[in-house]
């Protein structure tokens, strides 16, 4: 009686245990990561069977070598990795690898007295790791019940690491899919030789300014600065001596800007144009006249020879105080244009500037 009512018991555990690996995806919140997973899954594997130690090797997904991810307790690390080496070494790897199921195995570089049992973690398609499973229990008391649960275990465990595996791959394809976009993005709107805004970004850019600073009457300036007989720069120096020398001027500009407002956008050649939001006309020359006296004092270093550029200034602008129902971006670059022109006509390295208005 007493006998059957122990089988009974038994039984019932048994159940028990089968149940509550069956459960093993209702513990995860998913998206999970390893990391919870493997936690679950220790859990679980000490209700089983007596551990010792536990480490996870996972195919990485670059070498496609298996990796040692986590370890319990963390300080059998080493040895775990060595008993792995070791077995890669013998070809008993290898060989759970293709029985794809938990095998029990010799130790190699363990004590004697403690038994290996390995987990292959396999989907339909391809092993995604190998558990190794360090248990005080001598090989001989390694039931076939024990075994049983074990496999189930990694089943199961196999299931929810798979699909976490999955997701965090396609994660880090979103993540670096996104990364690219950016660059992409960055890079159309910038000039690749000076690394300021492109002719693109000014075309977009310029009327949402203009229209923002006359919607909530802000003052709003323009400077269009153009290098002054740069074409002599490449006809003495060369083209390449050129591309430096605009590199510079663009440097000598971004320098002195406000980083978090004001931006330059190279206009054509060696013209750029200069858009500062809540900048009254007054502001925008004293700027521009900054600009100019740091670009002619400025040295460009070339083959050993030094050379020295000046730059004409043209600037344009609205106050808050008065503002206009509307300005094409063109009226306003071109009225920008025309007080550069006056700059160069009277010399060139100077500032020249007015009020926009509307020509007629
Ligand atoms: P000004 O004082 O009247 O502005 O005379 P300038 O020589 O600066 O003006 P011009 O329009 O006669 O010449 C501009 C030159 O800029 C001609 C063109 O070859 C050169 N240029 C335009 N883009 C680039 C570039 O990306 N690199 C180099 N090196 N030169 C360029
Ligand atoms: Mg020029
Ligand atoms: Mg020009």
């Amino acid at each position: 009686m007493a006998e059957i009512s122990e089988k009974k018991s038994a039984l019932i555990e048994l159940i028990d245990k089968i149940e509550q690996l069956g459960q093993f995806q209702d513990r995860i919140d998913f998206p999970a990561n390893i990391r919870q997973i493997w936690r679950v899954f220790l859990n679980d594997l000490r209700n089983l069977i007596d551990v010792e130690a536990c480490a996870l090797f996972l195919v990485d997904d670059d070498s496609h070598e298996f990796a040692l991810r986590y370890v319990s307790p963390e300080d059998m690390r080493s040895i775990c990795q060595k008993e792995i080496n070791f077995q890669i070494e013998c070809g008993i790897f290898s060989w759970i690898i293709n029985r794809r199921q938990p095998s029990l195995i010799p130790a190699l570089v363990f004590e004697n007295d403690t038994s290996i049992v390995m987990l292959p973690l396999t989907s339909t398609k391809r092993t995604l790791g190998v558990v190794l499973l360090l248990t005080p229990i001598q090989e001989s008391y390694i039931t076939q019940e024990n075994m049983k649960l074990l496999t189930m275990l990694a089943k199961q465990y196999s299931l929810v690491m798979e699909n976490t595996i999955l997701y965090e791959r396609l994660r880090k394809k979103h993540k670096s899919l996104e990364k690219a976009n950016g660059e992409i993005r960055l890079l159309s709107r910038t000039d690749s030789l000076t690394g300021c805004y492109n002719r693109g970004y000014l075309n977009e850019h310029l009327p949402h300014e203009i229209k923002r600073a006359l919607r909530y009457r802000h003052s709003f300036s323009i400077t269009l600065c153009d290098i002054d007989h740069f074409k002599k720069v490449n006809d003495t120096f060369g083209h390449q001596c050129g591309d430096l020398v605009l590199k510079e001027f663009v440097q000598c500009i971004m320098a002195l800007i406000r980083s978090d407002m004001d931006w330059l956008a190279r206009y054509g050649g060696e013209e750029f144009l200069l858009v500062l939001p809540e900048t009254s006309v007054t502001n925008a020359v004293q700027m521009a006249e900054r600009l100019r006296k740091n670009i002619a004092k400025n040295i460009i270093e070339w083959e050993g020879q030094e050379i020295s550029i000046t730059a004409s200034f043209g600037v344009t602008g609205f106050n808050s105080s008065k503002p206009f129902e509307k300005i094409s971006p063109e009226d306003f670059i071109n009225t920008a244009d025309k007080y550069l022109y006056q700059a160069k006509n009277e010399g060139r390295n100077r500032v020249r500037s007015g009020q926009y208005q509307i020509f007629t």
